[in-house]
């Protein structure tokens, strides 16, 4: 069985991580921009960490036959500082055209400010702009049902738009329906501590068995793991479902949702 990690985020792994990734079938991971753990001072270092994202991770995985795919985008978290948020944007296409950038994303909301929601819009223009998927992050914990509705809000303005193209992640159980409704993607989070945990997420795949779901290990710099995304395949197996079931959701939904970009190709 093949199995593709939608969102995690190398920079923060070791290459251990890669290793054990790859003895577990997984053949391709993509890596959405985002908060680096602190606050960057200057456009020049999201030059740099766009640069990283599309030269050394791609050969890093290479080396465990691991594709390696990455979303450009400035995050919402460091989305504040306008002039900051709009130099770090006039440079994204430039990083759309190399050859593992498939897409605009992790965009999205933190505190659900006025200032987050202007460069989530601009940047869901720059998407619609250049025909790209999109990955949105939903804002955390309390933030979350609130983050969410706003963002599909401000999307139901863009007739534009093709809600195929487009990814809500970090979904739980109070977000995933309207997600849904919306005619998006959605992915759900698997965390050790906050967000989803295996049993949860396979609950949520036997509620909505067709919908367009992806699960995440989002793997970062907090207590995070890639193996959670396997730990939910062998609970999705102990349940009874079959292989092909399993692979539909780790491999064919991911699969046909990045396929949607030219350049995702295995
Ligand atoms: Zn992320």
């Amino acid at each position: 069985m093949r199995v593709i990690e939608p969102h995690i985020h190398m920079i923060a792994r070791t290459t251990a991580d890669y290793e054990r990734m790859a003895l577990m079938h997984t053949v391709a991971c993509c890596e959405p921009a985002f908060w680096a753990g602190y606050d960057r001072t200057s456009a020049q270092a999201f030059y740099d960490y766009f640069t990283h994202l599309t030269t050394f991770e791609p050969k890093r995985a290479e080396q465990y036959l691991i594709r390696h795919f990455c979303y450009i985008c400035m995050n919402s978290k460091e989305s504040e500082d306008l002039t900051l948020s709009r130099e770090v944007i006039s440079f994204i296409p430039e990083f759309l055209a190399r050859d593992n950038a498939i897409g605009i994303g992790e965009i999205g909301t933190n505190k659900n400010t006025r200032n987050e929601m202007t460069i989530f819009e601009e940047q869901v223009d720059l998407a619609i702009r250049l025909g790209q998927l999109l990955w949105i992050h939903t804002p955390h914990l309390n933030d979350k049902l609130k983050g969410t509705r706003m963002m599909l809000d401000a999307l139901r303005n863009r007739q534009d738009l093709n809600p195929s193209l487009v990814c809500f992640d970090h979904v739980e159980e109070h977000t995933v329906e309207m997600v849904l409704a919306a005619g998006y993607w959605a992915s759900m989070t698997i965390y050790p501590v906050t967000k989803n945990s295996p049993a949860r997420v396979v609950d949520t795949i036997e509620r909505y068995p067709a919908a367009p779901l992806m699960v995440d290990a989002s793997g970062d710099w907090g207590p995070s793991d890639p193996g959670t995304l396997h730990q939910a395949i062998f609970e999705m197996r102990r349940r009874g479902h079959s292989d092909q079931e399993v692979e539909k959701i780790f491999f064919g939904n991911p699969h046909a949702f990045l396929s949607q970009s030219p350049k995702f190709r295995l």
